[in-house]
């Protein structure tokens, strides 16, 4: 047979240069689908050119992984609605730690240095505590776990010592001293399950409104997982250190995002088990008024400056292009409209961005909280679609569990018409002060339906 091995740097270089096309197409929402389909070919060609490694065996055994694998993907890809989109990438960040997890223990195996054995090592943690943290998340935002924090007495200090006694195990596995009577197949498994229960203990205590940080930031540590153990072998796999490294920065510079847009330190997010969804002893003041679409659109037709502020009910209602059309309708009877984007909003990062570019808003329609902020309380109408959290002025008040969570400060504005379907809380299970607010009415019903309503009276004005 043709010997084409050395095909593979070459190509894997290729793959590199599209991996940062990949990074380049994705800082923008109109370019961003584009850049998906990059890092996929990417990461196609990556896989294809590695069955030329020289003494490659067990084609079968790949062959079926790679099937059964794909397979599952692109089914679940296909069926997965826009709103469950978080749990799935929780759930295949997950795969991703576990398969870091899975090479590092074949590289751990095998004939290793001290310093492959303790890079495939570093990145075996990584990816195991990436894979149960992963497997946590994607419970609760499923629903098939309470998304409260789970804590009990003492906590910290058991995390740290299952932490600790995972890294003791580890090193013992790279040493394996003569003095210690158990070989390499004891400690691995046991560096294994301590490294995977850490994961699971260090996630269980985080809870409701700080998941976007978390899914973030295990999405991170499979990019880092993937980096090492791409170090791990004799020869170093390149298109695995760089796809790993940009994963991994990436999903860190999202963290850090992701935390200063909720006001939470990293230490607060992992330590602090947030999520509570009580507030004892306060009795939110005034009481809960609804309107007619017809109503509003009076409203809204004789306003010069409108805001719509979406949330993860828009989503859900997929009344986006309904919003569109309202937009433009407004538009030509001169009334400004803008859109007040909170980087949380919905369940995934840039969500809101990614609906209202499907249907057309321009993206110069689009604001993000510090440059909205100000506006709100020269705005005659608040349109807020299907968003709860992001905007609960109870962020506001100590004692809240949201206290210190920036929001959009729509309660600022002249009026504010809040469209949802009932007495539905937001993702935090927090009670919205906003509901409550003299200048605050709501106008119930399904998102998609009642914008469609207020168009259509629009029409008729
Ligand atoms: P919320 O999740 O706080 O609230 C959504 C609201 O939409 C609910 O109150 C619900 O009320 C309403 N709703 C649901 N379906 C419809 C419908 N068909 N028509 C009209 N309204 C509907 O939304 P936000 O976007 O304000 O906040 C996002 C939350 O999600 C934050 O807490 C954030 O931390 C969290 N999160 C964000 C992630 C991200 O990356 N962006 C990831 C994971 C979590 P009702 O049932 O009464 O209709």
């Amino acid at each position: 047979m043709v010997e084409l091995s050395w095909l593979i740097d070459p190509i894997y270089i290729v793959t590199i240069f599209f991996f940062i096309l990949c990074m380049q197409r994705m800082s923008h929402p109109l370019t961003a689908r584009s850049g998906i389909v990059w890092a996929g070919a990417a990461m196609l060609i990556a896989t294809l050119v590695t069955f030329l490694t020289p003494n490659l065996t067990n084609f079968a055994l790949i062959t079926i992984a790679i099937v059964i694998g794909g397979g599952f993907g692109y089914i679940a890809a296909k069926r997965v609605a826009m709103t469950d989109m978080p749990q799935m990438i929780a759930l295949y960040n997950g795969m991703g730690g576990g398969a870091a997890a899975g090479i590092s223990t074949v590289a751990l195996l095998g004939t290793t240095t001290t310093v492959t054995g303790s890079l495939a090592l570093v990145g075996g943690l990584i990816g195991a505590v990436s894979f149960t943290g992963s497997i946590i998340a994607f419970l609760k935002l499923q629903g098939w776990m309470r998304p409260r924090p789970i804590t009990f007495p003492g906590q910290q200090i058991v995390n740290m010592a299952v932490l600790a006694l995972a890294i003791v195990s580890g090193v013992l596995v790279i040493l394996q001293p003569a003095w210690i009577p158990l070989s390499i197949t004891m400690y691995l498994p046991l560096f294994f399950v301590l490294s995977l229960g850490f994961g699971l203990l260090m996630t269980l205590p985080i809870g409701g409104a700080d998941m976007p940080v978390v899914i973030s930031m295990y999405n991170a540590f499979t990019g880092l997982a993937v980096a090492l153990d791409g170090f791990s072998f004799a020869t170093p796999n390149y298109a695995m250190v760089v796809a790993g490294i940009i994963v991994g920065a990436a999903g860190s510079l999202l963290t850090l995002n992701m935390a200063r847009a909720m006001n939470r330190s990293l230490s607060n997010v992992f330590f602090g088990a947030f999520g509570a969804t009580e507030e004892k002893g306060v009795q939110i003041q005034g009481s809960i008024k609804s309107i007619g679409s017809d109503d509003v659109a009076v409203m809204l037709a004789y306003a010069n400056k409108v805001i719509i502020a979406p949330g993860y009910g828009m989503a859900v209602a997929q009344a986006q292009q309904k919003v569109k059309e309202l937009t433009d309708l407004l538009e030509s009877k001169n009334v400004q409209v803008k859109f007040a984007i909170h980087p949380v909003a919905g369940r995934m990062p840039g969500h809101m961005n990614v609906l209202l570019a499907e249907a057309g808003v321009a993206y110069d329609h689009l604001f993000d909280r510090d440059e909205i902020n100000p506006e709100f309380p020269s705005t005659d109408v608040v349109l807020v679609i299907g968003a709860n959290d992001t905007v609960n002025p109870a962020a506001h008040r100590q004692g809240s569990p949201l206290f210190g969570m920036p929001i959009l400060d729509v309660d600022r504005a002249k009026n504010v018409i809040v469209l949802k379907r009932g007495q539905g809380k937001g993702f935090s299970g927090i009670e919205n002060d906003l509901f409550y607010r003299d200048n605050t009415q709501m106008l119930y019903g399904d998102a998609q339906e009642s914008v469609g309503k207020v168009v259509q009276a629009l029409k008729k004005l």
